[in-house]
């Protein structure tokens, strides 16, 4: 059977991360796809592992040699999903999931028009507010861009063939695998 490729959007603080770890809990045959990022790490974040944290000037180079499947600037740094490493995860025979912003993912429909688009949607958006600022890790004026980003975000999961609302996680994740399997 062909492999999927899996975009998974949704505003900051919404558990997107912890949602996919719970899917990728019960399936082997789904691959994470770690992003390039130019942000700076959080505490506990590992390079090549969370992320691969770039320089600009590496990651910019990176965008020259059409080494990006899709990439995009977000609250003022920049993310992009390496091609190659994601054609490898597929030739090997996996699934593949995209954790990534709304712009790239839209990058990515137009390439890969088979790919499964799914959104992650907060339970509302002062329920998103209170997550963002409980976890602790940004700064005010942090919380106010991506504050700014879930609007538009939200608009943007017209786009999506999916949304799945993350009031609970483990109902959100078993949802996910439905939509998967189907
Ligand atoms: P964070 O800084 O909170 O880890 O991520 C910020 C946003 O960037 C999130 O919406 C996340 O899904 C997105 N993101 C992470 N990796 C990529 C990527 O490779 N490409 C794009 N376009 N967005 C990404």
């Amino acid at each position: 059977m062909k492999k999927k490729l899996l975009v998974i959007s949704g505003s900051s603080g919404v558990g997107k991360g912890t949602v996919l770890k719970e899917v990728l809990k019960t399936r082997n045959d789904i691959k994470y796809s770690i992003s390039c990022t130019t942000r700076n790490p959080r505490e506990g974040e590992v390079h090549g592992q969370h992320y691969f944290f770039l320089s600009k000037d590496d990651f910019m180079n990176d965008v020259k040699k059409g080494n990006f499947l899709e990439w995009a600037e977000f609250s003022g740094n920049f993310y992009g999903t390496n091609r190659e490493l994601v054609q490898k995860m597929l030739n090997d025979g996996f699934n593949v999931s995209l954790e990534i912003e709304t712009d790239g993912a839209m990058q990515v429909k137009k390439k890969v028009p088979d790919c499964t688009m799914i959104f992650i949607a907060p339970p509302s958006i002062e329920e998103l507010e209170r997550r963002l600022r409980g976890r602790n890790t940004e700064t005010e004026e942090a919380i106010q861009k991506r504050l700014k980003m879930v609007k538009i975000e939200l608009e943007r999961s017209k786009n999506y063939d999916y949304i799945v609302i993350n009031d609970e996680v483990s109902k959100a994740a078993a949802k996910i695998l439905e939509i998967i399997d189907a």
